[in-house]
């Protein structure tokens, strides 16, 4: 049994860790749909029955509220595991297919084969959704998994080493702890697929560390989602949406709105409501937010400080305590960075528009979303948002909801990332499709064999 559980990341032989799993996946032991069922009950059982030691660390990493952790860092894996641990029977089934008349008589199947080790690089903002969340897909897959969680969480980076241990086939899935020396040491081992979570400027080096090896990759970015909110918008329930999307987990949210385009008729309005709605939800908690580290606070206050827009709600940073209260700004610069970079804390910037194309060439001027929104809005208004603009995902009348539904792909497009999971699209992602083709020994007409004499590519031109 492998455990990092005791080991110093410092000492950590990545070499042996890497070559340990693929002698484990070339034991095929990890093949059988036993196997992947049982790793994945087992790994729902150690979400559920250790819900508050993971509350404690998440909440001792990154300073959330106790409630919030249960919502979106434990219910989301248990849910996504028991959809995989129900259906992967079915998912791995082979496929049989027709073929076309040139390639009769046969037999033509494909079949969903594990890519063999997969490493799982995970961000501190959902220190276990966005690491174990993957783990569901590469075990329903049949992959032995190295896991390495961000070292900005080391408190839930910690835990998982111990969990993982406790609970999981370790000869198969381990946990490597460190940072950005040990990621790379890791795609240098040549694993065979890298599934990445994390900024856009990261995914790019890790991309090219990557490709070294021509290991592919998995990158789920981030970027700027805007939410777009029509005339006829419930005001009411689009600004509670908004808010509580904008400011869960301070905002540092992959899929959290970064920004509003709202139509001039109703700005003022959501804006007000949105301002009410914020103390609702912060009853019983201190009423600003803690921030994960001194760099993200201090980067997050000067794009306040250089946004050029009216702060109309919050705008108090206390740097002591690494905190600053919800913050919503009208108009800002376009051109600041609060508009250019993804903002990945509380700040609300609330753009003026005075058309759906207006919102529309807005966001085409920038990198394709993650997830967009729009609130209100006719059906045509919403077909048109859906082909006009490129995103990972587009949710109506409410704000990434669509990365609860196992059913539906979730991913990037463009500079928000390659690839998609969750559910079946993640069994997928990290499987081969093996084609298969089955032909018998006759017949086996000269016509196929050279010479290719006029009177053959006659033939040819007509059958093939
Ligand atoms: P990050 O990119 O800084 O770090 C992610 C992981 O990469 C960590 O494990 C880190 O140790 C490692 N890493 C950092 N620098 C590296 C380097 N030079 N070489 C190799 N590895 C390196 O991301 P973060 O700050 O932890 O998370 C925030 C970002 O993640 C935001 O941009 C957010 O939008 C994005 N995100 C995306 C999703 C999604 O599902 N698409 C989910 C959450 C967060």
């Amino acid at each position: 049994m492998t455990s990092t559980a005791s080991i110093s990341h410092t000492f950590f032989d990545i070499p042996k860790t890497v070559a340990d799993l693929r002698g484990v996946y070339d034991s095929e032991r990890t093949r059988p749909v036993e196997w992947r069922r049982s790793q994945l009950r087992a790994l729902e059982r150690m979400m559920r029955e250790n819900e508050a030691a993971i509350t404690d660390a998440v909440a001792a990493d990154l300073g959330r509220p106790r409630s919030d952790v249960y919502i979106t860092d434990i219910a989301p894996v248990v849910a996504e595991a028991s959809f995989a641990y129900k259906r992967v029977h079915r998912w791995m089934r082979t496929r049989y297919t027709g073929l076309p008349a040139s390639a009769m008589p046969g037999i033509a199947r494909y079949v969903y084969e594990p890519l063999g080790v997969v490493l799982v690089i995970g961000p501190w903002n959902y220190p276990f959704y966005l690491t174990v969340g993957p783990l569901v897909a590469a075990l329903a897959a049949g992959n032995c998994v190295a896991i390495k969680p961000s070292e900005h969480a080391p408190r839930s980076s910690r835990l998982l080493v111990e969990l993982v241990g406790k609970y999981l086939d370790n000869d198969a899935v381990t946990v490597v702890e460190g940072g950005p020396d040990v990621t790379q040491e890791l795609i240098d081992e040549g694993v065979d697929h890298v599934f990445f979570t994390g900024g856009t400027e990261v995914g790019r080096l890790i991309m090219q560390a990557a490709a070294r090896h021509l290991t592919p990759v998995t990158l789920e970015l981030g970027g700027k989602s805007p939410v777009v909110v029509m005339p006829d918008a419930d005001l009411e329930v689009a600004a509670r949406r908004i808010a509580w999307m904008k400011f869960i987990n301070s905002g540092q949210t992959c899929v959290a709105p970064d920004y509003v385009l709202a139509h001039r008729e109703v700005r003022d309005a959501l804006v007000e409501r949105i301002i009410e709605t914020i103390p609702k939800f912060r009853q019983g908690e201190p009423s600003d937010l803690k921030i994960v580290n001194s760099r993200q606070f201090e980067r997050l206050r000067g794009a306040l400080e250089a946004s050029g827009g009216t702060v109309v709600c919050g705008g108090r940073a206390d740097a002591d305590r690494v905190r600053m209260e919800p913050t919503v700004v009208l108009d800002p610069e376009r051109d600041s960075p609060l508009m250019t970079d993804e903002i990945f804390g509380p700040i609300l910037p609330v753009c003026t528009i005075d058309d759906l194309d207006g919102a529309i060439r807005h966001i085409k001027r920038g990198p394709k979303p993650l997830a967009m929104s729009m609130f209100g809005g006719s059906a045509r208004d919403r077909r048109r948002i859906e082909r006009s603009t490129s995103s990972g995902g587009i949710v109506f009348n409410h704000v990434a909801m669509h990365c609860l539904v196992p059913q539906l792909p979730f991913g990037g497009v463009g500079a928000s990332g390659i690839g998609s999971y969750h559910g079946k699209w993640g069994f997928e992602q990290l499987s081969h499709r093996k084609a298969l083709l089955h032909k018998p020994t006759w017949p086996d007409p000269a016509i196929m064999y050279p010479p290719y004499t006029d009177k053959k590519l006659a033939l040819f031109r007509r059958f093939l």
